[in-house]
C-alpha cells in the first residue's frame, strides 16, 4: 500500500472520530516498515491478535519509545506472562480463571495492566467472549481482583447484522457497563471494527479497534487466535 493512502485514510476518518475515543490501529499482518509510518503520522496505539507476532514487531520498533500495544486476541493461559510484559492494554479477558492468572501474575509487575471482559451479546460459537449471566456470575470473584484494573467490556458482533441491528447490538454494551458499575469502575467501551465503526460510535464506544479501513486487506484472516 502506498503511503499516502495510509494517510489519506487516516485524515479521513479523522474526521469521523470524536476527540475522546481512542483508535487502536490494528496491525496483525501489517509489516514493521508500514507500522512505522503509521506512528510517523500520529498513531501511538497498536492492536495486535498474537502474543508472538506482536512481540517480533515490539522489538523491531523499540527505538519508538511512546507505543502502546493492546492485546485484541484470544490469550492462551500459557502465554499470560509475556502478554502482561508487552501488554499494557489487554482487550480479550475471555474467562475467570484467565482474569485469575493475569492478577496473580500482575502482581510483580510497575503498573497494572487494564483489563476489559469480551462479552458476547449474542450467542456465537466461533467466538470466544463472557455471555452477560456468565459475567454476572464471575463479578463477585473479578473485584477481589486488586492487581489489575479492570476498566472495560469489549464487544465483536457476529456477522450479518443490518446497520440498525448493529447499533442496537453494540448500545447493550455500554448499558452492561453501567449495571455492573457498582462492582467494577468501568469506563471504557472497546468496539467497532472496519465494517461496523459508525454504528459503534453512534451506541459509545470510547475505543475503535481498526485494520482494515487503515491498512487495506489483510493476505488472510487468522482472527480470534492467540
Ligand atoms: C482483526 C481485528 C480487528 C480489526 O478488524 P478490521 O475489520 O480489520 O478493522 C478488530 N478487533 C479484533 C478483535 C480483531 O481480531
Amino acid at each position: 500500500m502506498s503511503e499516502d493512502t495510509l494517510s489519506q485514510r487516516l485524515h479521513a476518518l479523522q474526521t469521523q472520530i470524536p476527540p475522546h475515543v481512542r483508535l487502536v490501529a490494528v496491525t496483525k499482518q501489517v509489516p514493521v516498515p508500514v507500522i512505522r509510518h503509521a506512528y510517523a503520522l500520529g498513531l501511538r496505539d497498536f492492536g495486535e491478535s498474537r502474543v508472538q507476532e506482536a512481540q517480533a514487531k515490539a522489538q523491531a520498533l523499540a527505538d519508538l519509545p511512546d507505543i502502546t500495544w493492546h492485546l485484541i486476541g484470544h490469550l492462551q493461559s500459557n502465554k499470560a506472562r509475556p502478554a502482561l510484559h508487552l501488554f499494557p492494554w489487554i482487550h480479550s479477558v475471555d474467562s475467570l480463571p484467565l482474569a485469575q492468572k493475569l492478577d496473580q501474575l500482575s502482581q510483580d509487575l510497575p503498573h497494572p495492566p487494564h483489563l476489559l471482559l469480551q462479552v458476547k451479546l449474542r450467542p456465537d460459537p466461533q467466538k470466544y467472549g463472557w455471555s452477560v449471566p456468565e459475567l454476572l456470575a464471575a463479578l463477585p470473584a473479578l473485584s477481589q481482583l486488586h492487581h489489575v484494573k479492570i476498566v472495560g467490556l469489549m464487544t465483536i458482533l457476529p456477522l450479518g447484522l443490518t446497520a440498525s441491528e448493529r447499533q442496537q447490538v453494540f448500545s447493550e454494551l455500554p448499558a452492561l457497563g453501567a449495571q455492573l458499575q457498582p462492582h467494577l469502575p468501568l469506563r471504557e467501551y472497546s468496539m467497532g471494527m472496519s465494517d461496523d465503526y459508525p454504528q459503534a460510535l453512534a451506541a459509545g464506544a470510547t475505543i475503535l479497534r481498526l485494520g482494515r479501513c487503515l491498512f487495506g486487506e489483510r493476505p488472510q484472516e487468522t482472527d480470534f487466535v492467540s
